[in-house]
């Protein structure tokens, strides 16, 4: 009969997190061979097996004891912490065998039981760590030269991999670690995180979350995994969290932008891209140089470094995303609505949840280094609420604080969405103001659009549109809400068709509530009420719109909203005549 020989990864080391085809293997084999630590953590699952237990040099003989019993005819299974196949036992095994001349068809069959390793089991104790591209580097010189681990070190260090240093030091083996410190700050920024994760789902699991400055100050031991976070990674709450990808936008107040559906997965949004780079999108003007800086890596100065990557982030500002309306849903977008309904059921949502404490004042980091994450500030500008025409002053001044590298878009909602790549939006914002524009923040907040009154002529009603705009301007909202309001019954900038229209007519006011502002099927809003009394006008509408604040779901349009509910303020939804029409998304 021919033997089996099974090199498994029980994973980290508790009963749980071993995988049910290696526990069946434990289970089914006759011989165990294993270090007797790990001998040790398996005893749960034995029943009389043979145990070949070996102390932690003896892994060569341990393999050739293993394939002398599998070739006896015996069904062998070799024990390897985390992953068999990762600095364990499989590798080994197959060294042996190969120097025996085994083959597949006819020598002692064979099988690798994958387990998790460190690098995954650590990263789950940490947080999200791993997420990005990421490496693993043992610092184990018995079989391995020094000069080159330190040079996959340096490596890693510049292509802004997520490290896990595996083997990271032992009793004898004390200077590599702060070798690789030395080397990684060089690249990275002392205040990158690192976490430190000793024997982990062991008893004597040990968690710190620390940064690469301060790393070597705790206990870095044979069982302890060290993970170094790329330029991206944050700390939020203890925990270590490296997102998804590079480019943060954010409004004013600091409000994080993300990128809505459509914006993902377009060559315009990712100037970084091969695609981008090879085709004849905006962000081929990325930086020829920029890039063979960036690609050349540790022999460029910081100071160049840092100015390729402005080269990248210039390039990023032009990928603009149009005003695409779509319907699909983005992983992020899943996982803002999932958060919202945990909360939700707990009774604590107080608003759809969103990716908190990747802001500036946390992680200065963000902006110290080569591949930093760029920051986009967004934010939209217009001559004021009521006044249209712009000053040259003011005209110039928006371009020197745009400047080569930020982007103007001129929106069909009067007004300039402006996106200046910077981490400080102290500066460009009061040089704003001060030329009086009136800023606001974008995204999913309540924005009022006001007619010229006829060039300030019909001024009557431009004290409740004051009022309004300074009690529910930038409150935000599950979806991006426009409320229309117009001097004069003519409406000729178009109320009735916002999502909610007000219409000031004989001293009075009317409102229109759920206009579908885009789609082939958009359509006005419904006329709620005519001749509402001014003083009742601004706490009416600011009861609607914080209701819509309180009560929407995750992008839930107004009009939809009011469709749902029914009721809003005494107004009732009806049903407006339906034409079929197909819906149809941008571009289509
Ligand atoms: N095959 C194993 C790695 C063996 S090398 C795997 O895939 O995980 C030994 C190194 O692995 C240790 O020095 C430590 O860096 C890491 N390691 C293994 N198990 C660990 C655990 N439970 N907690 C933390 N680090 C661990």
């Amino acid at each position: 009969m021919r033997g089996t020989l099974s090199v498994i990864g029980f994973g980290p080391g508790s009963f749980e997190h071993m995988t049910q085809a290696a526990r069946d293997a434990i289970q089914d084999s006759e011989v165990i061979i294993g270090y007797n630590t790990y001998v040790d953590l398996i005893a749960g699952l034995l029943s009389g097996q043979q145990i070949v237990r070996t102390g932690m040099t003896e892994e060569v003989s341990r393999a050739q004891e293993a394939v002398r019993q599998a070739e006896a005819g015996r069904k062998v299974a070799v024990i390897s912490s985390g992953d068999a196949g990762v600095y364990g036992m499989a590798g080994l095994i197959y060294e042996v065998l190969m120097e025996k001349g085994w083959r597949r068809e006819d020598g002692v069959a064979v099988e690798i039981i994958p387990g998790i390793s460190a690098i995954n089991s650590t990263g789950s104790l940490l947080g999200a760590p791993i997420m990005h591209d990421a490496c693993t580097i043992s610092l184990s010189d018995h079989l391995t030269p020094w000069d080159l681990i330190i040079k996959r070190v340096e490596a890693a260090a510049a292509a802004d991999f997520v490290v896990a240093l595996y083997n990271p030091r032992s009793g004898r083996r004390t200077r590599q670690i702060v070798e690789t410190q030395r080397v990684l700050l060089r690249y990275r920024s002392a205040d990158t995180p690192v976490g430190i994760v000793k024997s982990a789902y062991r008893d004597r699991q040990d968690v710190v979350v620390t940064t690469l400055g301060r790393m070597l100050d705790h206990d870095i031991g044979m069982l302890t995994t060290v993970i170094i976070g790329n330029s991206a990674t944050v700390v939020y709450d203890g925990l270590m969290i490296t997102p998804r990808g590079y480019q943060r936008k954010y409004t004013l107040g600091d409000d994080i932008q993300p990128l809505k559906p459509h914006e993902r997965l377009r060559p315009e949004a990712e100037p970084w891209s091969l695609e981008a780079r090879l085709g004849g999108s905006p962000a081929q003007s990325l930086t020829e140089d920029g890039a063979e800086l960036l690609s050349a890596g540790g022999s460029v100065p910081v100071a160049e470094r840092e100015s390729a990557a402005s080269g990248l982030a210039s390039a990023a500002t032009q990928a603009v995303a149009s005003s695409a309306v779509a319907e699909s849903v983005s992983p992020l977008e899943l996982a803002l609505e999932a958060l919202w309904l945990v909360d939700a059921r707990r009774g604590t949502a107080a608003e759809p949840a969103r990716l908190e404490g990747t802001g500036t004042t946390e992680a200065p980091w963000l902006l110290q280094n080569a591949f930093r994450r760029q920051e986009i500030l967004e934010f939209a500008v217009s001559p004021g609420l009521a006044e249209k025409k712009l000053t040259s002053a003011q005209l110039t001044l928006l371009a020197d604080v745009v400047g080569e590298d930020g982007s103007i878009e001129y929106t069909p909602h009067h007004q300039w969405l402006v996106r200046i790549v910077t981490g400080d939006p102290g500066e460009a914002v009061s040089r704003l103001k001060e030329a009086g524009l009136m800023l606001a923040p974008v995204g999913d907040v309540a924005q009022i659009k006001a007619c010229d009154f006829c060039d300030m002529e019909k001024v009557d009603s431009v004290p409740y549109l004051e009022e309004l705009h300074n009690r529910i301007g930038g409150m935000k909202v599950s979806k991006e809400l426009r409320i229309g309001f117009n001097g004069c019954g003519m409406a000729c900038y178009g109320a009735v068709k916002d999502d909610i229209g007000i219409v000031y007519r004989r001293q009075r006011f009317d409102l229109f509530l759920g206009g579908k502002t885009v789609g082939r099927n958009a359509h006005a809003g419904i006329p709620v009420a005519e001749g509402i009394d001014p003083e009742k006008l601004v706490e009416t509408v600011e009861k609607i719109v914080r209701r819509y604040a309180d009560e929407a779901h995750p992008n839930e349009r107004f009009h939809k909203f009011f469709n749902r509910v029914k009721e809003l303020e005494g107004y009732r939804y009806r049903e407006l005549p339906v034409f079929q029409i197909e819906n149809a998304l941008c571009g289509d």
